[in-house]
Parts: structure tokens; C-alpha cells; sequence
């Protein structure tokens, strides 16, 4: 069996390279005489390998001195709490609503504070980004969360909301890798590895180190999701995801020598442009993402029908392009075109698209 085209939404398809150079060293790591798996988190040669990894990441986002990084467990979905029991210091905090995880990072901060709703374009079916000229936050914020990139529904912020002083969190969790970010826009960022950056099980935290180092907003924060002793133990007040950790460091190092975030950003928008252009010129297929929201990584679209959805899902599966059906949420189709999807598997749907298309004419 050949590798697929794969499009999952997460998780997802790995650099060839990175996945052959782990199976390589998988049994015995360097001079260790042992594997990855097998080593003790407190060992010499595993210190080296998450230093190595940190770093590799900090040079490639020039993350500032300022910021923390920690490598942890859980998801994105258990960062929709630490942050509120860490951030909200006077008890409130603005989410923007622009799909199906912020809505989720928004409900799951109503348990701990006044989680604002400040904007939603959940009456579009979340086909944009909400329009945020004149965004300001709300009086007594403590921070406005953003989902940055909307995996389901295929959105992206084109430019950050304007926060002033009030620190901007966002969820970047399929946009991690794809391209640049100024990492001084942000007080707080986070991603499961799982899309661009790695395997499932680990989740990256970018924080400014003045916004913790006063310890959690609220004492009932679990000893796991407390970021300043996260820091302190360097992501390792326990058990970390080892092997996780170190793949998310090969992913890293990938990206920086296959030209780093700039060249990514290029090469994954030259990737889906064209498939863009294929949906905007067809009347059989319809884009779900409204032009000026257009994600770098998720393309959403349908046919007619949901039968031609499932019809051309089928046809797909025949040609080895794989995962292509939309989040139950939207129906249709989803193309996740992360880092490690070539141009040649989405010519190869588009391809199948047209022939697809030209058939039920
Ligand atoms: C996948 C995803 C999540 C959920 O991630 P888990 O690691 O499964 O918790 C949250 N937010 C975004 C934007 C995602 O793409």
C-alpha cells in the first residue's frame, strides 16, 4: 500500500522526511542504547532533546526572551480552561465567536469568570471572520480570545483585532507552522501539535512571562494548568509526552530547512489558491469560507447535494485522496492542505474535482 493523499483535519499528515528520520533512530536514539520511548524524562540526553526543541522553535518564531514556551499535554481543549484560570485576574475576558472551538473555548471560561461573548458570526454559519473595525475590548477584560484559524469551517483572521493594552489570546492551532505570527501581538498562544506541528498529545504554549508570574487567577487552578510552575519545572511537573515532544522538534527543524515560516507561509498558499480559484469559477461546487476569510489550511466546499457530497467522497477514496469529508458541523467537503500536503495531492483533487464535476453535466 502507498501513501495516500491524505487531507485530515488532525491529526494529520507528517513531513515524509521527519517520520523516515524517526523510524531511523526509532529503536536505538543516537548512542543512548535505547529508544526515545524508553528514556527517562529526567535523563541528560532527554534535556538535551527539549532544550533543542525549544529552541529550534524560538528561533523560528523569534520568540522574544519575554515569552515562556511550554510543551504540554491535554489539547487545545484543556487550554479553553487553563487560560481562563490563569488569565482572569479581575474575573472577565471578550471571546470572539468565529466557530466551532472558540465557541467551545467560550463556553468552557463561562465556568470560571464572565466570559463575554464580543462578537459571533455564528448567524452566517460562521463563513467569516466577524468584522471587527471598532473592536475595542470590553471594560475589566483581562484578555480577548481569539480562535485564529477555524479548522471546521475553513476562516482565518487576514489581521489581528486591535486589543490596546488588553493581552490578545489566541488558539492557533491549525495555523501553527503555516505561516508567520509577531509574537509581541500576543500575550498568550496555543496549539495541539497534532495539524502542522506533530503528533496528538502534545499542545505548545507561548506565554508572556508577565502574565504569569504572579501564579493562576484563581486558586482552584489545577497544579497541571498552572503556567508558572509549568515554567519552573520546565513543562515537566510531571510526565511529559516524550516521544511527542521530540517529533515536534523534528517537525520544527523541517520546517526551518525547508525555508523556515516566510517560505511555508508562500508555498501553503500557492498550494490552496488554486483550489480557491477552482471553487470560485465552478457552479458545482460551492465554497463555504467567504473570500476575505479564507483559510491557509482548511478548504470547505460542497456540491449540490449532500448524495454528489458523498458521491464524490467515494470517488476520491478510488484515486487515494483520503479524509476529504467535512466536520459533521458543516456537511461537505474539507480539504486540510497543512505543511506536509504536497502540491501534487491537491492537484490530484483537483483533478478528481473536475472530472467529478464534468460527469454530472
Ligand atoms: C483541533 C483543534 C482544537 C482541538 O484540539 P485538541 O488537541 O483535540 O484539544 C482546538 N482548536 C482548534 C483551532 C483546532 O484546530
Amino acid at each position: 500500500m502507498a501513501r495516500v493523499h491524505n487531507f485530515s483535519a488532525g491529526p494529520a499528515s507528517m513531513p515524509l522526511e521527519v517520520l523516515e528520520e524517526a523510524a531511523a533512530e526509532f529503536v536505538e536514539y543516537g548512542d543512548a542504547g535505547m529508544s526515545v520511548l524508553e528514556m527517562s524524562h529526567r535523563s541528560s540526553t532527554y534535556q538535551a532533546i527539549i532544550d533543542q526543541t525549544e529552541q529550534s522553535l524560538r528561533s523560528l518564531y523569534s520568540i522574544p526572551d519575554n515569552y515562556d514556551v511550554l510543551f504540554l499535554s491535554g489539547g487545545a481543549t484543556l487550554q479553553f480552561a487553563a487560560v481562563p484560570l490563569n488569565l482572569m485576574k479581575t474575573g472577565a475576558a471578550d471571546y470572539l465567536v468565529t466557530g466551532n472551538f472558540a465557541k467551545k473555548a467560550w463556553q468552557e471560561a463561562q465556568k470560571y469568570g464572565d466570559a463575554r461573548l464580543a462578537a459571533t458570526s455564528q448567524d452566517s454559519d460562521f463563513d467569516r471572520i466577524c468584522d471587527l473595525s471598532g473592536f475595542a475590548p470590553s471594560d475589566g477584560a483581562d484578555y480577548v480570545h481569539i480562535c485564529q484559524n477555524n479548522t471546521i469551517y475553513g476562516t482565518m483572521y487576514h489581521e489581528l483585532p486591535e486589543t490596546g493594552d488588553v493581552p490578545l489570546v489566541a488558539d492557533v492551532s491549525s495555523c501553527f507552522l503555516s505561516l508567520p505570527l509577531d509574537i509581541e501581538r500576543y500575550g498568550l498562544l496555543y496549539a495541539g501539535a497534532q495539524k502542522n506541528a506533530g503528533p496528538a498529545g502534545v499542545t505548545v504554549i507561548i506565554v508572556r512571562h508577565d502574565l504569569i508570574e504572579e501564579g493562576p487567577a484563581l486558586s482552584i487552578c489545577p497544579s497541571y494548568l498552572d503556567y508558572r510552575e509549568q515554567v519552573k519545572s520546565g513543562s515537566m511537573l510531571n510526565t511529559p509526552n516524550t516521544y511527542g515532544i521530540y517529533l515536534c522538534g523534528k517537525v520544527f527543524d523541517w520546517v526551518s530547512r525547508t525555508g523556515g515560516l516566510e517560505a511555508m507561509e508562500k508555498r501553503n498558499w500557492d498550494k490552496v489558491q488554486p483550489l480557491y480559484d477552482l471553487l470560485d469559477a465552478s457552479e458545482f461546487y460551492q465554497a463555504h469560507a467567504q473570500k476575505d476569510s479564507r483559510s491557509i489550511a482548511n478548504v470547505t466546499f460542497k456540491s449540490p447535494t449532500p448524495e454528489l457530497d458523498a458521491a464524490f467522497v467515494a470517488r476520491c477514496a478510488e484515486r487515494g485522496i483520503v479524509n476529504i469529508k467535512g466536520h459533521r458541523a458543516v456537511g461537505g467537503m474539507r480539504a486540510s492542505c497543512y505543511n506536509a500536503v504536497s502540491k501534487q495531492s491537491i492537484e490530484a483533487l483537483m483533478d478528481c474535482m473536475i472530472e467529478f464535476e464534468k460527469e454530472q453535466a
